[in-house]
């Protein structure tokens, strides 16, 4: 079997701009046939975090949100909180920071933001995979409630992954905080009692009594977590203050790209026929958004995927990614060559195609893939 992927470039003419082009993409792609009219569809984006600048320009999310609308469906933007302190750690910071990255209510044409995980990233759901990493994942609720879904992707590096693009978007985007760190440990957090400062924040939030404090030779309390008692929610993590509570990172990549793709498993388990991805291969960073700055691209922008098949779409952002001249001066110092792995060059420990392979072992789609590109529009007669 071979997936349809649709391919818009980014040349743009007096005809046709791009976010008309945009536009005629994600019809072309099947749009209308996905979504029901007054299904509540759910447009998962990443809204960057304060300071990055490599994140999906809102004038594109906004064209896509008109194409929702069009199709009857009233949309909402969504990601999930994050698992580490940041500017996107609780509903609150995470929506004044699409604010301030342009995602506003009125440059949205008066589509809400509705956070998936709530306020603190405990609106979860628990969804049955039965998959040999997971048996359950935990997804934002609002994700799982929604009618249909439409991924909106930034393709570019990753540190863990290789790349992040659509299954990355939907397995680690979509899980609640405890999701998040079940993908990235297999154990509970752990405490850096060097710059613990005994303030028991931790201890206060813990929902399973699992952190207690103890005093050690120097007469400081430092507090301690009881692996049998603790569940893995994460609060400890965004409630210390002095950042002295971390994510164990004893995941082997190979089972952190399994456990992603068994989350995207359950984002998508209830959703048959009412998704749509798309991506945008644009300011491809090295590293991810998540960051509060963006280094410089390792190719030129190449254009926007649009597809029904997730690991097919991924697929394809990988191979026109490779496909490319490198840029000079950025983190990438090799395979700089058309044809030659870039995520490879900044990643070489990642085998990022082992995400597409288990992928496609769970049937969430398939590598082989016929690219259909978007002709132009002529230039208008003047
Ligand atoms: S991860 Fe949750 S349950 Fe475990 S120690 Fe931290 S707050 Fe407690
Ligand atoms: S919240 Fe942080 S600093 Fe305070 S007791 Fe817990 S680990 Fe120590």
């Amino acid at each position: 079997m071979t997936a349809d992927v649709y391919f818009m470039d980014l040349e743009a003419t007096s005809k046709e701009n791009l976010p008309e082009k945009l536009l005629r993409l994600v019809k072309k792609t099947g749009l209308a046939q996905r979504l029901d009219k007054n299904d509540l569809t759910a447009v998962k984006i990443h809204f960057g975090e304060q300071g990055n600048t490599a994140y999906i320009r809102p004038v594109f999310i906004r064209k896509i949100i008109l194409a929702i609308k069009e199709c009857g469906a009233s949309p909402f933007l969504t990601d999930a909180n994050t698992l580490y302190l940041g500017t996107r750690s609780d509903s609150v910071s995470h929506i004044h920071t699409a604010i301030e990255n342009g995602f506003s209510y009125s440059s949205m044409d008066s589509t809400p933001i509705i956070i998936a995980d709530g306020l603190r990233g405990k609106n979860e759901t628990a969804v049955m995979v039965g998959q040999k990493n997971c048996e359950h994942v935990y997804i934002g609720s609002e994700i799982i409630n929604s009618d249909s879904l439409v991924s909106v992707a930034h393709f570019k590096g990753h540190e863990l992954s290789g790349f992040g693009g659509t299954l990355k978007n939907l397995g680690m985007g979509c899980a609640s905080r405890r999701g998040k760190l079940d993908q990235h440990s297999n154990v509970s957090p752990k405490i850096k009692r060097k710059t613990c400062i005994g303030c028991r924040e931790c201890e206060n939030h813990c929902p399973s009594q699992a952190i207690y404090l103890k005093e050690n030779k120097l007469k400081e309390k430092k507090a301690y977590i009881d692996k049998t008692k603790c569940i893995g929610c994460a609060e400890c993590i965004v409630r210390c203050p002095t950042e002295s509570v971390n994510i164990n990172w004893n995941q082997t990549v190979p089972v952190f790209l399994e456990k992603m793709m068994e989350y995207t498993l359950g984002v998508l388990k209830d959703k048959k026929n009412k998704t749509l991805f798309i991506n945008f291969i644009t300011d491809i960073a090295p590293k991810c958004d998540c960051l509060p700055y963006s280094e410089a691209p390792i190719v030129n922008n190449v254009g926007v995927l649009a597809s029904t098949d997730p690991v097919a779409i991924d697929q394809a952002g990988a191979d026109l990614v490779n496909q490319q001249q490198a840029l000079p001066n950025t983190s990438l110092k090799t395979n700089h060559k058309p044809g030659e792995d870039k995520f490879k060059g900044l990643y070489p420990s990642v085998d990022w195609e082992h995400q597409l392979d288990y992928a496609e072992s769970l049937s969430l789609g398939t590598r082989k893939y016929k690219l259909i590109k978007l002709k132009t529009l002529a230039y208008k007669k003047s």
